[in-house]
């Protein structure tokens, strides 16, 4: 038994509690404030010492229109479904966000080419984009490179922490418990549920729960191994590659008035220009895949050349002193160095013999996006 107390009111007669969510980001709250409208005997176990501190505080808050996704993949899917209900609950819950829209811009023939494929895989996605020539791109944009661009209408920016803070409170309002500074160290099964064994600042302890739900994004891998499964065998295991952002100098930042990116060309989307709800124009994220597992969210002050390049494919007149590093953050991707692209694997591990344990496993980009999508899905595979 924790030392945290358990609400009598909400105790479980099989287990502590009902529901166990571990990992409070974006994607774990989504989840808890989904499913604890219905069963209130859940918990949120998060090991910092408040929500969201990681990968969901540290991304470029865009609201993806899900363009690039191949199609039939959860990423497609959940994307376009979290993207409508994202709008939606902005509007109705007064969460901060914007429809920027944004610009897909080609700089010479063969990106010209490129930006077919992509409306067409968009297309296959059910998102429409809009084709516009060198002077249509030029009259939205007169600041950027470009040969031409697609538009897309539906892209947009939000607030994350104020997406988090709303799902937050309605996991408290529906009587879930959220528990900070409360790392899951350890899991079993047992005859009702699973027990998880408690990290608390040092103190260790014990609760027990009937479904576990393991939204633990950096630390996801090492969840599931928890539960017995081999990470490497199953390729699960997560490879961290951290993306950082340059800032550009505040006498420039109305040189774009939406997002804006380049076609892309290797991994990632490419650097890309990236207004947030202040108005703050920033570049990122590279993509730079690291050795070990630490959370080093500082920027390399001596990329700034290299990123001026890349930013001066896009915007021209930006010089390497218009920029300074801002932020980054580390995403947790299954996809190997120069291997192929990977869904999100979101899985009822009943195969596995684990009845009532959910794997969220390499939920990188567009998981904020589709948090509100992910949520309905796992509550379709529980019950
Ligand atoms: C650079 C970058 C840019 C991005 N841009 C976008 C974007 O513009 N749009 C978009 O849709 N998506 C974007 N993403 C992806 C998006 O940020 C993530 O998909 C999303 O934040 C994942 O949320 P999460 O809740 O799964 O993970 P996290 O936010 O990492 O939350 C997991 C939580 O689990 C906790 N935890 C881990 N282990 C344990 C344990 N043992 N016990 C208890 N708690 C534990 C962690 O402390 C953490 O708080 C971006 C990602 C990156 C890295």
């Amino acid at each position: 038994m924790s030392f945290f107390m358990i609400d009598e009111l909400k105790r479980n007669p099989m287990a502590d509690f009902e529901i166990a969510v571990i990992g409070a980001g974006v994607v774990g709250l989504a989840i808890a404030a989904r499913l604890s409208r219905q069963h209130p005997s859940l918990v949120l176990l998060e090991k910092n010492e408040k929500y969201g501190m990681e990968t969901s505080s540290h991304n470029s808050e865009v609201i993806h229109a899900g363009i690039y996704y191949a199609p039939g993949t959860l990423k497609a899917r959940f994307c376009i479904e979290g993207r409508d209900e994202l709008y939606a609950l902005c509007s109705t819950h007064h969460i901060d966000h914007r429809k920027l829209t944004k610009l897909i811009s080609a700089t010479n023939e063969a990106e010209l080419n490129k930006l077919e494929s992509i409306r067409q895989n968009a297309e296959k996605n059910g998102v429409t984009l809009e084709f516009l020539d060198k002077q249509a791109a030029l009259r939205l944009e007169p600041n950027i490179r470009t040969e031409g661009a697609l538009f897309s209408p539906l892209t947009g920016i939000i607030s994350v922490h104020g997406l988090m803070d709303y799902f937050f409170h309605t996991t408290n309002t529906n009587g879930g418990t959220i528990q900070h500074r409360c790392r899951a160290a350890g899991i079993r099964k047992e005859n009702h549920g699973y027990e998880i064994d408690l990290d608390e600042d040092g103190q260790r302890s014990s609760i027990t729960s009937e479904i576990v739900i393991n939204a633990a994004g950096l630390g996801s891998d090492l969840i599931a191994e928890m539960v017995g499964i081999d990470i490497e065998k199953e390729n699960l295991k997560l490879n961290y590659v951290k993306g950082s952002y340059f800032a550009i100098t505040p006498s420039k930042s109305n040189f774009v008035a939406r997002l804006v990116y380049p076609v892309p060309a290797n991994e990632g989307l490419g650097v890309h220009a990236l207004k947030d709800l202040g108005g703050k124009l920033k570049f990122g994220p590279d993509v730079e895949y690291l050795e070990g597992r630490t959370l080093d969210y500082r920027v390399d002050e001596t990329k700034r050349h290299a990123f001026a390049e890349s930013i001066r494919r896009i915007l021209p007149g930006i010089d390497d002193e218009d920029i300074t590093p801002d932020m980054c953050g580390i995403r947790p991707k299954l996809q190997k160095k120069g291997g192929p692209a990977r869904d999100f694997v979101i899985v009822h591990e009943t195969e596995r013999g684990l009845e009532g344990f959910v794997n969220l496993i390499g939920i990188e980009s567009p998981g904020l996006t589709s948090s509100p999508a992910i949520a309905r899905y796992v509550e379709k595979l529980l019950f």
